[in-house]
């Protein structure tokens, strides 16, 4: 990646000098012929990708508000948005930021900014799913590599990821938060075989992933080795706030990666499928708040007092969190403790009320299916995938104990393991 091809006027990125500079480049740089990817090489090369990341790797290093400015420029001129691919903006690079060295940082995040690559989240396995802890993934070392054998499941996107965030066991003797390793591991590889699973929405988002010898060398251990439970917390607390958080509204989003991702297509055919997409598709896992109302009008039930009032409860909950979301970007994340959680949990429950409502005002229309569905069956697709929103990036149950926890101050869970060495617990796949 090239130095910015633009000065910046304001690095602190404070009032209209942001916003004009941002707009001055849009205009001298978005092309519609462009080929995604080239979109998104400006883009990092402008630190404009993440501007919230530091220079030289996409981003400049702004405050959350002048990054704020930034996507809203992007937005007001209808280009097409950073590279959005499952988990490696939100999760990998951000992870690799606070924890990596120079040269990992150097090696693994400029091909995020720019969205050649996909990477996928190998933490949960069939064992261990809300206690992490008891990952059973072995991690074995051989020279200057290690051998990895094991089973991850529900991994979103590991089927089309290049790059993977593993967490596995290295140390048997010691406690299960004590010998553990993120490795950041190649998924292209004969001992790396992935499994699409379906779900009951008809979508196949997330695999299992079995891993029988696969190799990954000793300089790609993310932090220090049987540390990997700190930086697997640094992880979970960027899920919790991506599931939460919500992209800007008129931006056209393309997929990053090379294995079926969008950087090769035109910028022209991606705005044309977002203006389709805009017209019925609903873009994260609650129907919109206006969209509902236009649902509710169209199935004659907007004069209908419980619909009505359930319409005005689903806008409530909507308004609050998003000023709560606001008041926790504010605090810098840190308002009550658990921000994350308040947040994920609250978005968690939305998506549930989003499903319950538009199912009663479809009525009998909810089932059907496909194209005879109304909005071509968006809102089945969605409703259906709305169980998941309580569970991936920890459950709602998990979310309680971390705001009882860490928000309120209750006592810790009991636990009696947290000294004994992994290999005489019970746990995971050792059960
Ligand atoms: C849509 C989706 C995407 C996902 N993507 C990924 C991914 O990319 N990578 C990845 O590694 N994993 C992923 N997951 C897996 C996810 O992180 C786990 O499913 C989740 O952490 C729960 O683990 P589990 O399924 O093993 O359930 P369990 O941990 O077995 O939980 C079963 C039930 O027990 C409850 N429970 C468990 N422990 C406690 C406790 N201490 N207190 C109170 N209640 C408790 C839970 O709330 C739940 O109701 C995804 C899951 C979903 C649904």
């Amino acid at each position: 990646m090239t130095t910015t091809t633009t000065t910046t006027t304001e690095e602190s990125g404070q009032g209209s000098d942001l916003a004009g500079e941002v707009r001055d480049w849009i205009e001298r740089n978005w092309d519609p012929q462009l080929t995604v990817g080239e979109w998104w090489r400006r883009l990092a090369d402008a630190g404009l990708a993440y501007s919230m990341w530091p220079s030289g790797v996409g981003g400049r290093g702004l405050s959350a508000g002048a990054a704020r400015t930034v996507t809203e420029q992007l937005a007001a001129a209808r280009v097409i948005a950073p590279p959005v691919g499952h988990v490696a903006a939100t999760l990998a690079a951000p992870t690799i930021l606070d924890h990596g060295t120079a040269e990992q940082i150097n090696r693994f995040v400029p091909p995020i900014a720019c969205g050649q690559a996909s990477w996928c989240q190998l933490f949960s396995e069939p064992g261990s799913g809300s206690d992490l802890a008891s990952v059973g993934t072995r991690a074995v070392r051989d020279g200057d590599e290690w051998i990895v054998t094991g089973q991850k499941v529900w991994n979103s996107g590991a089927d089309s990821a290049q790059m993977g965030m593993l967490l596995a066991r290295t140390d048997l003797d010691a406690p299960k938060h004590r010998g553990m390793t993120y490795f950041l591991i190649d998924m292209d590889q004969p001992g790396i075989e992935v499994r699409p699973l379906r779900q009951m929405n008809g979508m196949s988002s997330f695999c299992e992933v079995f891993i029988s010898e696969a190799r990954v060398g000793h300089d790609c251990i993310l932090g220090e080795l049987n540390g990997g439970w700190r930086i697997a917390q640094t992880t979970l607390a960027h899920e919790r706030g991506s599931v939460s958080g919500r992209g800007a509204t008129g931006l056209a989003q393309a997929r990053s990666g090379t294995i079926s991702g969008d950087v090769s297509l035109a910028a022209s055919e991606i705005i044309a499928r977002s203006a389709r997409a805009r017209t019925g598709g609903i873009a994260g896992g609650a129907v919109p708040t206006k969209m509902m109302l236009e649902l509710a009008r169209q199935f004659e039930r907007a004069a209908d007092p419980v619909t009505r009032q359930e319409l005005a409860r689903y806008y409530t909950q909507n308004k609050v969190n998003s000023w709560t979301m606001r008041r926790v970007a504010a605090a810098k994340g840190r308002l009550t403790g658990a921000d994350g959680s308040m947040s994920k949990l609250a978005t968690s429950r939305i998506c549930q009320q989003s499903r319950d409502l538009a199912f009663s005002i479809l009525g009998a229309a909810t089932m059907l299916d496909g194209s005879d569905a109304p909005m071509r069956g968006d809102l089945q697709r969605v409703g259906l995938g709305s169980p998941g929103t309580r569970i991936g990036g920890g459950t709602d149950e998990v979310q309680l104990n971390v705001l009882g926890e860490r928000g309120l101050g209750l006592p810790r869970e009991p636990s009696d393991d947290a000294d004994t060495p992994y290999r005489e617990l019970r746990v995971g796949t050792q059960r």
